[in-house]
């Protein structure tokens, strides 16, 4: 993962705990990275076959989980979108602006629709065993980037709760997840970044909190600006192919699950301020902050007793 990891448990086994976690999250990257050369998914990625047996549990998890993402956004969240995004320089950072062509080409190899799985449990000498059957069309290459920090840190929490710790503080490159609340039972106090071009680093939203995770999407962390001033973000429109370019500046996702919160951060993100809004209505099992290109807020209405405005804000809505 190519970000900083801060890991703070408190209580007897921390120490242990800790380095177990971190050497769950070495291997992972040898799973599910669509990046790092050699991993199993790179594998899969650059393959010539169209035909996978996957016996990797992370793998097979997050896999069936990005396929469901997409579904349920109707491919705003499109975890094929990788060749698109490295036709735009994200991956290596050699940033350019493809031509409307080559992304409708390119475009045609992120249908997800296309991918076909069947899981299957067989017996083995450890018990049960399951095996994704995956069929992709041999240009189809998977990118998990949006899901997994949120992904490694549920698995980090259980990691810890296995060691007996109540109480504990993730940092996966900005997403945020609580284990219980603070060693002196007061909540934790977690922070939302400014997401304005040069600002001031000074923390807008203070959210207080205990067991949950807080995940923030937005463009202002990798982004390239083009000859003729116009400003290109990592986060692409799973739908066409186009860095997002809708308003919002970030998206913040709150709720039990990282993955769930993960996922979040980036649909809404993509979906836009209206449809993001009727997600939320039609799921409500979450809750979520948007801080748009004018720096006006809106938050759902879970957060009311959890939320300080630390900053002027050009408008506050409370999403119902
Ligand atoms: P972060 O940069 O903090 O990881 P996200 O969780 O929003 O932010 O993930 C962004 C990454 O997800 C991108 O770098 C890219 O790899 C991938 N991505 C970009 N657009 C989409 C999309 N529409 N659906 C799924 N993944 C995407
Ligand atoms: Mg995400």
């Amino acid at each position: 993962m190519d970000t900083i990891m801060t890991i703070k448990a408190f209580g007897k086994n921390a120490a242990p705990a800790i380095e177990e976690a971190e050497l769950y999250v070495e291997n992972l990257e040898n799973t599910i990275s669509a990046v790092k050369e050699g991993s199993r998914l790179f594998i899969i990625n650059n393959s010539i076959n169209e035909n996978f047996s996957i016996t990797e549990p992370d793998l097979i998890d997050i896999l069936l989980y990005s396929l469901e993402a997409a579904e349920k956004t109707d491919g705003a969240f499109n975890p094929l979108i990788y060749s698109v995004t490295k036709e735009w320089g994200f991956t290596n950072s050699l940033y350019k602006v493809p031509s409307d062509e080559k992304i409708n080409e390119l475009m045609a190899q992120c249908d997800f629709t296309k991918v076909k799985v069947q899981l299957n449990s067989e017996k083995s000498d450890e018990g049960q065993k399951s095996i994704l059957k995956l069929y992709k069309p041999v240009n189809a290459s998977f990118d998990f980037g949006a899901l997994g920090k949120g992904f490694a840190a549920d698995r980090i929490l259980e990691i810890l709760k296995k060691y007996g710790i109540e109480s504990a503080l993730l940092d996966l490159g900005g997403n945020i997840q609580l284990l219980g609340k603070k060693p002196d039972s007061s909540l934790w106090k977690v922070g939302i970044k400014n997401p304005l071009p040069d600002s001031n680093q000074k923390i807008p939203i203070a959210l207080t909190l205990s067991d949950c995770a807080v995940v923030t999407s937005g463009g202002y962390e990798r982004y390239f600006t083009s000859e003729d001033g116009r400003t290109f973000i990592h986060i692409l429109d799973g739908r066409t192919g186009y860095p997002v370019n809708n308003g919002i500046l970030s998206a913040s996702a709150v709720s039990s699950s990282g993955l769930y919160a993960d996922f979040l951060s980036t649909s809404l993100f993509v979906l836009g301020k209206a449809e993001a809004l009727e997600y939320w209505r039609n799921h409500k099992d979450f809750d979520f902050i948007l801080i748009m290109d004018d720096f006006s807020l809106s938050y759902t209405s879970g957060l009311k007793d959890k939320i300080q405005l630390l900053d002027d804000f050009s408008s506050v809505e409370i999403l119902e």
